[in-house]
């Protein structure tokens, strides 16, 4: 089975949104393996997001994504990559599908509630990079 990093970002968190977000997750059939609450350090955000370095919108993103605590999970299910970009939907709210959970609970297309690894290569990467060997059975 495959298995996939996500993030619920601080927008989600400063609302309460952690069980709202994770029960669509498990209608999903992904079930949530591993799972911490953290703060990130601006340098910290921008080393996860190092990918994006270059975009107009990487300070504002670090800023964000250091501002308040986030949840950092790992998802596991068959295709859990693409089912669970399927389930965050589009980036931009505004474009995102009924039901998903950019369209339920997004503020904007920088705080859009979620990340999701986009790629297995991606996946291994982030997993890694926020969870050691032992805290994944
Ligand atoms: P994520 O990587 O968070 O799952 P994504 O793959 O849908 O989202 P990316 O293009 O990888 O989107 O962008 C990473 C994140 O950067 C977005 O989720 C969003 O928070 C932020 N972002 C993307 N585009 C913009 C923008 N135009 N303005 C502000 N923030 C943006
Ligand atoms: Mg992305």
């Amino acid at each position: 089975v495959e298995r996939t990093l996500s993030m619920i970002k601080p927008d989600a968190t400063n609302r309460n949104l952690t069980g709202k977000i994770n029960a669509k997750f498990e209608e999903a059939g992904l079930r949530i393996v591993a799972q911490k609450r953290i703060h990130l350090s601006p340098a910290q955000a921008g080393a996860f997001y190092a990918e994006h370095k270059e975009r107009p919108f990487y300070g504002e993103l670090c800023e964000f994504m250091s501002s308040a605590p986030i949840v950092v999970q790992v998802l596991e299910g068959e295709g859990a990559i693409l089912k669970n970009r399927e389930v965050m939907g589009a980036t931009n709210p505004a474009n995102a599908a009924d039901g998903t959970i950019r369209k339920d609970f997004a503020l904007s297309v920088g705080e859009n509630s979620v990340h999701g690894s986009d790629s297995p290569e991606a996946a291994a990467r982030e997993i890694s990079f926020y969870f050691s060997g032992l805290e994944l059975v």
